[in-house]
């Protein structure tokens, strides 16, 4: 097992003076809140497990307060990606301070539209099913991004591509409490819903720890969840991302309802009860079952269903329940299709 190290950082301004020092007034449009409690960073951080020698790429560092516990830790690179260009002096400042000790580097720019794993070194790649990689994704996310981002990863994973091209890359992410929640919600709980599925589906989630949203500044109107995620070495479906999502969301869409009236949604409306029956018999499952009370493996079941039915009926494919619906009508004398 590798031995955590610790590197001690030169004296730096606080975090609450380099906020002071460059006039970082938080932008409510970048989810900007602020976390300054040193222990509770570090608790995120420790969160991740043993990071010394590791690459860290962090998700917007803003002042840097977790990116300097990160650097405490004596990794071995660390790429900061974050969208506000202010922040940009005082990251440089720290990576200044460590410059001898730790490969820096601090990209400005849009986690959404940026390939972290081109920074990656090639030496951290590891077979899929080899132990995880010594990289780390850690973030204290911008609630503004923070669910599309994470559905953007499952389906890389999904995918074994970007940062998990390099194996089972893990993840150490805050989300708002509710979204946490969900996250990692089992069966029967009250937030069960089509992201519990997805992210169990792929990954071992661990919901951490709470932070109350009086420790950010400006404190947000939510309290905040860190959660772990680390891919299955065997993921419960081979099944297409878009697919499965499709699928779990249709009958999620109705959560209070007998799962069936969702799954209904699937099929164009002439024939979605005959085919959303089907779909249930096949799968072995009861068609008045809730979307809460069913588990990830009956959900692949359904999935998979789903799938040969459309391997049999390849013209329900694409049908999508929310586009608007073709009706015919007459406008002087012609014939339209609306
Ligand atoms: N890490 C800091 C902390 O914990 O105090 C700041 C966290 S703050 C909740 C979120 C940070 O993400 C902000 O610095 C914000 O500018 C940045 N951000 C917002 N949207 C982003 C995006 N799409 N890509 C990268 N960074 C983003």
């Amino acid at each position: 097992m590798k031995k955590a190290l610790q590197i001690r950082l030169p004296p730096l301004p606080t975090i609450k003076d380099i906020i002071k020092l460059y006039k970082l007034q938080a932008l409510k449009q970048l989810s900007q809140n602020f976390l300054m409690e040193e222990r509770l960073i570090d608790k995120i951080v420790r969160a991740a497990g043993n990071i010394t020698g590791n690459t860290v790429c962090e998700v917007g560092p803003g002042p840097g307060g977790i990116t300097r516990s990160i650097l405490r830790q004596a990794p071995q690179k660390v790429i900061l990606v974050e969208k506000d260009k202010r922040f940009l002096p005082s990251l440089e400042l720290i990576a200044d301070a460590t410059k001898h000790k730790v490969d820096i580097d601090i990209i400005i720019g849009d986690i959404l539209k940026t390939d972290v794993s081109q920074y990656f070194p090639s030496d951290a790649k590891r077979e899929w099913l080899d132990s995880p990689p010594p990289i780390n994704l850690i973030g204290n996310l911008p609630f503004s991004v923070s669910t599309i981002l994470i559905i953007r990863w499952l389906e890389m994973i999904s995918k074994q591509t970007g940062p998990w091209a390099f194996g089972r890359t893990r993840m150490t992410l805050t989300f708002q409490k509710e979204v946490a929640e969900r996250m990692a919600a089992p069966i029967l709980d009250e937030q069960r819903c089509r992201l519990s599925v997805m992210c169990q589906t792929w990954c071992n989630v661990k919901y951490k720890f709470d932070i109350s949203g009086k420790a950010f500044v400006p404190k947000p109107e939510v309290d905040v969840g860190v959660v772990t995620l680390t891919p299955f070495k065997y993921p419960l479906t081979k099944l297409p991302f878009k697919m499965f999502e499709k699928v779990v969301r249709q009958i999620f869409s109705m959560r209070q309802k007998y799962s069936i009236r969702g799954a209904r949604t699937l099929f164009p409306e002439n024939v979605c009860e005959e085919m959303a029956l089907k779909m249930y018999e096949i799968a072995e499952i009861d068609p008045v079952t809730r979307p809460f009370q069913i588990t990830n493996s009956e959900f692949v079941r359904i999935c998979e269903a789903y799938n040969e039915i459309i391997n049999m009926y390849p013209e329900f494919k694409d049908y999508d329940y929310r586009a608007p619906k073709i009706k015919a009508c007459r406008v002087e004398g012609m014939e339209l299709k609306l």
